[in-house]
């Protein structure tokens, strides 16, 4: 089964609406117009998603939002709806990143809840997983990214789960400069499609997406992108540079 490679930019708290036009626009002519051989992603901050909206229109390069909230409206203070994004321009949605869950207290009963509402609303989740360094010293690293991933998918549908895609991203590798050698990226992606194998069936964990993210540069994408069960990556840092991200997108293995 060969899964179509998601590249996908978290701008994070970077750009007011004109630098953020302004770096869509740089992406826009520097990456070649879609083939259908990858999807091309980013995720601005809020504030920015429908200037950069309307500045990607009939480009082949999709709007993700960093956030949802699982309410469709009411009294949530902060958080934003699944159809607010919709409006704003989106088809995307990272879910669970660890900034979310180490500094604003995201739960994996959080994750499941916002994966559950942006499936049934019409957005795809990039549900993020992944371990501390603490933890990975510890041996545990299997062990916490397949009790993330099984959280995630409760209560959820096979259909469902084929559409979403995770993304492993070792939380000592996020905007560290260190990268999960490829060996240690393929060992967790492993993990992530036999824990969804057993929960939706194989069918279901060979269609399922699962990307990398911590660290990914234009040096180090090709020999990430070589493993099989690693299809595609989450980018911070290089993302803001549209020379980089445009060469990360043009991955080659
Ligand atoms: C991220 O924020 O998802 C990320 C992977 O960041 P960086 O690429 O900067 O490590």
């Amino acid at each position: 089964m060969s899964r179509v490679p998601v590249i996908a930019g978290n701008w994070k708290m970077h750009g007011t609406v004109a630098e953020s036009r302004r770096l869509a626009a740089d992406l826009r002519a520097a990456i070649a117009p879609g083939d259908g051989s990858r999807e091309v992603v980013v995720a601005p901050p809020f504030t920015a998603l429908a200037g950069v909206a309307e500045t990607l229109r009939g480009s082949t390069i999709e709007l993700g939002a960093q956030n949802v909230h699982w309410e469709a409206k009411g009294a949530f203070t902060g958080e934003v709806s699944v159809s607010m994004l919709l409006e704003a321009g989106c088809r995307w949605v990272i879910v669970g990143h660890s900034e979310r869950r180490q500094l604003f207290g995201e739960t994996d009963e959080g994750v499941n809840l916002r994966t559950r509402a942006a499936l049934a609303g019409g957005l795809k989740p990039i549900v993020c997983v992944g371990e501390t360094l603490a933890e990975r010293e510890a041996d545990r690293t299997l062990e916490v990214v397949g009790r993330q991933t099984r959280a995630a998918l409760l209560q959820m549908k096979a259909a469902d789960i084929q559409t979403l895609c995770f993304a492993y991203e070792p939380v000592w590798a996020i905007g560290t400069g260190r990268t999960a050698t490829p060996d240690q990226a393929e060992e967790v992606h492993a993990k992530v499609r036999a824990v969804v194998a057993e929960l939706a069936g194989a069918g279901t964990a060979e269609r399922v997406r699962i990307l990398y993210g911590g660290s990914v540069k234009p040096d180090n994408i090709d020999s990430l992108m070589a493993r099989v069960n690693v299809d595609g990556a989450l980018v911070g840092g290089a993302s803001l540079d549209a020379a980089s991200f445009a060469r990360i997108v043009a991955f080659q293995v």
